[in-house]
């Protein structure tokens, strides 16, 4: 059986990963920090079949360490501090994390694998972030970088580590540069969760308002589980490369109010609806629209859900567990 080894694990794409490479048949490794960490063990109640190994990415002996014992063929890198507005805040734990764990993780691969014909294959997680202030629209693999946080700019140096180290090395790593994706699991930190899951709230009469940043971002969003599924096909090309995986159709923050609201019945969201500057960001990402062209007709891969599609997802999701909550 292929060993696939995950870092972040316990976020939203390391769940819908996980579950896909199990049904392909991998053993499936998932890297873990922390003590007694409740993310972890509430992980492997919901899939039993997880082998959990402690790590992180900061340390690089606890890497080689967890590398050893899960003897991966894949090593999908998910793990970060993924959150743009916190990444404002802890500036340097996300360069550590986001940005150094990517050599961190190389190097580690380098130590188990061998510094000749590693055959360890490498999926690093890139970002539409590192797009930032757009050069161009819509953005491809090609488009230059402008990122627009801390968090942006380690992911630009894991991106850049990566190319180089498949260059210098000739290690078998691919990152693939995911626009925003979502879905029932994503954190209700993230702007499309906050908003699906207090449209249900309002809903339900749980919440009265719903206070937001800016409705005039805009963003590329699909579904989670159609992205997992483009990280793996990467790893399965004769020659390790970089895509772009999006949707190419974009929409406004305010459209996502508009739809999620509309979706339980309620068609004068303003009412609910202020703004407040403690959720604006320093400096904003105002469009992304990505170009999937590349892996549409290298990999075979497109999104399956579409933007509306996966918004009745999500509210159905949070209205279900509100109402449960309730009870
Ligand atoms: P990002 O694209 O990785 O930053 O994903 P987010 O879901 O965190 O934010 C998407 C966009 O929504 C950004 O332009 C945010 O500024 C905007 N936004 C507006 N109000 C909010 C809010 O209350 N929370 C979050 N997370 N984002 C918000």
């Amino acid at each position: 059986m292929p060993r696939a080894f995950i870092t972040g694990i316990t976020g939203q794409d390391g769940f819908h990963l996980a579950e896909f490479l199990h049904d392909k048949g991998y053993d499936v490794y998932g890297m873990v920090k922390g003590q007694n960490n409740p993310r972890a063990a509430k992980l492997q109640e919901e899939l039993p079949f997880l082998e959990l190994v402690p790590g992180d990415l900061a340390d690089l002996p606890s890497l080689v360490a967890a590398l050893q014992i899960a003897q991966p063929d894949e090593v999908y890198n998910l793990g970060a501090i993924s959150f743009v507005a916190l990444s404002f805040s802890q500036a340097e734990l996300t360069a550590n994390i986001t940005g150094l764990g990517v050599l961190r993780m190389l190097e580690a691969i380098r130590m188990v694998g061998g510094t000749q014909n590693n055959p360890i294959r490498f999926y690093q997680a890139s970002s539409s972030e590192m797009f930032g202030k757009v050069r161009e629209t819509p953005q491809t693999e090609l488009t230059p970088f402008h990122p627009r946080s801390p968090y942006g700019c380690a992911k630009v140096f894991g991106h850049d580590i990566v190319v180089n180290y498949r260059e210098s090395y000739d290690l078998f790593a691919c990152s693939g540069i995911l626009f925003n994706h979502e879905g029932p699991r994503r954190g209700l930190e993230f702007v499309t969760r906050k908003v699906t899951n207090a449209a249900a709230r309002i809903k339900l009469g749980l919440q009265h308002e719903l206070v937001m940043g800016t409705l005039d971002a805009k963003r590329d969003w699909g579904y989670a589980g159609d992205y997992v599924k483009g990280m793996w096909m990467m790893l399965q090309q004769d020659q390790p490369d970089d895509f772009v995986l999006a949707t190419g159709e974009t929409q406004s923050v305010q459209d996502l109010v508009e739809l999620s609201f509309a979706a339980v019945g309620i068609d004068d969201w303003q009412q609910y609806v202020r703004q407040d500057p403690k959720f604006y960001r320093p400096a904003e990402v105002d469009l992304l629209i990505g170009d999937p062209a590349k892996a549409k007709a290298q990999l075979g891969w497109e999104p399956e859900v579409d933007f509306s599609t996966l918004i009745h997802m999500m509210v159905e999701n949070d209205l279900a567990i509100e109402a449960a909550k309730g009870r």
